[in-house]
């Protein structure tokens, strides 16, 4: 805890989280954060568990994502609507709470755009441990918004992906990702379709954001032994996977009840096999068990994830200092004169402006 007094909540703003990530440098931050997510999944028991509870509307969704350990509990406030790019604004936006169960006082809030970002891009890579092919290098991306440069760096950290082939409809955003990642040790090739981004890929991302069902893949561009992270398509109604694709694949989710809503797995039928993360995890599931097998990981970002990283981000906060001190809870001295504290700011502020 940083702050000595309860009533004092730490917060991390937009521009603290780029000081933090900053300081501690992308790669580890990644690498890190993938360690605490991979540690609640194995305690994945543990958890309070609930699909997100989602306010869906013509132009996108607004999600609240709770989950509990039983000491700590945490929830994340998301937005998902695909046409804000057009008007300058984002796709994705964020903030969180980590708060202490036992008080139910809250002991963190920070922005979560950013760290939404990572925490998606290092549960990827995290997966892709277990699933992707042994020694993969070459990884497409198809979809160069704002997610794609975090995957393409988790997946190099935590990886050791270094080969890089990149799609998107619209050409600039591609080149955008290229250029942010120069530098960083990949060898990145720009394609002109989907089709010949997945050539000689052992790992496809797909990272579009489309409100509907979209073919991102079709079954003819997907060979045996590949491993896809399918990001994309998070919510009902928007998926990136042709059918017959999930049909030859063995597929990882997180949370089942969620992901049937939202997932890829949207397109099957409600009882199709698959496997759960903690599982895998665990060791009590097999991961990737052929060369020729297809791995899918149905990925649509489950709460623990978002526990995982405010509990990162808490603990690096004493360290670096990177947090403001918010008001943001009432404290009268006396617990029950609440109505009590308000007469006496009236008092301070000289006014008596009644209490009506
Ligand atoms: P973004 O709008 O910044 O970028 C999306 C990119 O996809 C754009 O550059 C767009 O041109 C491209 N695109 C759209 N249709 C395409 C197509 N048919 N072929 C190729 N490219 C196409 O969005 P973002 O923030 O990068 O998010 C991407 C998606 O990932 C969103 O749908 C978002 O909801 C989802 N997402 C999922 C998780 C998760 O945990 N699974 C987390 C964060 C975001």
């Amino acid at each position: 805890m940083p702050a000595a007094k309860l009533n004092i909540v730490p917060f991390v703003s937009v521009d603290s989280m780029m000081k933090l990530v900053l300081a501690i440098g992308v790669e580890r931050f990644l690498t890190e954060l993938a360690t605490y997510i991979e540690e609640d999944f194995r305690r994945w028991e543990l958890f309070d568990k609930t699909a997100r509870v989602a306010s869906h509307s013509h132009d996108g969704v607004i999600e609240l994502m709770p989950t509990s350990d039983g000491h700590l509990y945490g929830f994340k406030y998301v937005n998902g609507h695909p046409k804000n790019t057009r008007e300058g604004l984002q796709t994705v936006t964020a903030f969180g709470v980590l708060a202490d169960v036992g008080s139910g006082y809250p002991m963190l809030l920070t922005e979560m755009t950013i760290l939404t970002a990572l925490r998606t891009a290092a549960t990827s890579a995290l997966v892709a441990k277990y699933l992707a092919p042994k020694g993969a290098r070459t990884m497409t991306i198809i979809g160069n918004g704002a997610q794609s440069e975090f995957q393409a760096i988790a997946f190099k950290a935590i990886t050791g992906i270094d080969r890089l082939r990149l799609y998107d409809i619209d050409p600039s955003a591609s080149r955008r990702c290229a250029k942010n990642l120069a530098g960083m040790g990949f060898d990145i090739t720009i394609c002109a379709s989907g089709q010949e981004a997945v050539e000689g890929a052992q790992v496809i991302t797909t990272v579009t954001a489309d409100k509907q069902y979209a073919t991102i893949l079709t079954d003819n561009m997907v060979g045996s032994g590949v491993h896809i992270n399918a990001v994309g398509g998070d919510c009902p109604g928007k998926t990136e996977l042709h059918r017959d694709i999930l049909l030859r694949s063995d597929i990882f989710v997180e949370f089942p009840p969620q992901t049937r809503i939202e997932g890829e797995i949207q397109q099957l039928d409600g009882d199709h096999p698959v496997t759960e993360l903690w599982q895998v995890m665990t060791g009590k599931a097999a991961g990737r068990t052929s060369d020729k097998q297809i791995t899918l990981f149905d990925s649509v970002g489950f709460a623990t994830e978002d526990f995982s990283a405010l509990r990162y981000v808490r603990d690096q906060l004493q360290a670096t200092g990177l947090y403001e001190e918010l008001d943001l809870l009432a404290d009268p001295d006396e617990p029950r004169d609440l109505f009590g504290m308000l007469l006496r700011a009236d008092k301070k502020q000289g006014g008596a402006k009644g209490a009506a």
